[in-house]
C-alpha cells in the first residue's frame, strides 16, 4: 500500500504527562511501516472533561504509514495499553495517554470503530495549535475546511506552549 500522511494527537493528565507524551512520541517512530516526518512542541492545555482534573500536556505527530486507517487506530490502541490507559468508561476522564487519529490522508471515514478527520478537531486549540505547527497552512481538513480558517475561529483559551518542547 502507497503511504499516506497521516496525523495523530497525543494528550495526558496523569502520571508525569511530558514524560508520556514524550513517550508516545518516541513509540509513534516505532510503529511498524511508518515514518514519523514531524512532531509539534509540548503544550499544556486545561482539561475539557470533569472538573478538577490535572492539565494536560498535548502534542501533534505527523506520520508517513503504510498502515491502514484501521490498521493504524490499533497500533495506537496497542500503544495507549503500554502506557497502561484503563478504560473505565469515564468519557473525558484523566487518562495516561490518549492517542487520536486526526486525519488520515484526504480520508473521510465514519464508521463505528473510527471517525477521520477526528469529529473534535474545529473546537479543540491542543489540537489547532500544534496542528498549525506542523502543517502547511492551507492544509484542507476534508469536510471541516482550511486548517486557517478553524484556527482563526478556535481561541487559545489557556493552551500554553512548553519552552523546551519536544
Ligand atoms: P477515547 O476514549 O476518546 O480515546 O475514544 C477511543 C475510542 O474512540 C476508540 O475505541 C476508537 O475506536 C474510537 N475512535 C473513533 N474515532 C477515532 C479516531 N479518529 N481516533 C482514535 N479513536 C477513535
Amino acid at each position: 500500500m502507497a503511504e499516506v500522511i497521516a496525523y495523530v494527537g497525543l494528550g495526558s493528565n496523569l502520571e508525569n504527562p511530558v514524560d508520556q507524551v514524550s513517550k508516545g512520541l518516541e513509540a509513534l517512530e516505532r510503529l511498524p511501516r511508518t515514518r514519523c516526518l514531524a512532531r509539534s512542541s509540548l503544550y499544556t492545555s486545561p482539561p475539557m472533561g470533569p472538573p478538577g482534573q490535572p492539565d494536560y500536556v498535548n502534542a501533534v505527530a505527523c506520520l508517513a504509514t503504510g498502515l491502514s486507517a484501521l490498521e493504524l487506530l490499533e497500533a495506537l490502541m496497542a500503544v495507549e495499553r503500554t502506557h497502561g490507559r484503563l478504560r473505565d468508561g469515564t468519557r473525558w476522564g484523566p487518562r495516561t495517554l490518549d492517542l487520536d487519529i486526526l486525519l488520515y490522508g484526504d480520508a473521510r471515514i465514519d464508521s463505528p470503530q473510527l471517525r477521520v478527520p477526528h469529529p473534535g478537531i474545529p473546537e479543540r486549540p491542543f489540537v489547532l495549535y500544534p496542528l498549525a505547527e506542523i502543517a502547511p497552512g492551507d492544509l484542507d481538513l476534508p469536510g471541516l475546511g482550511s486548517l486557517t480558517g478553524l484556527k482563526a475561529g478556535c481561541p487559545r483559551g489557556g493552551l500554553n506552549r512548553l519552552e523546551g518542547g519536544a
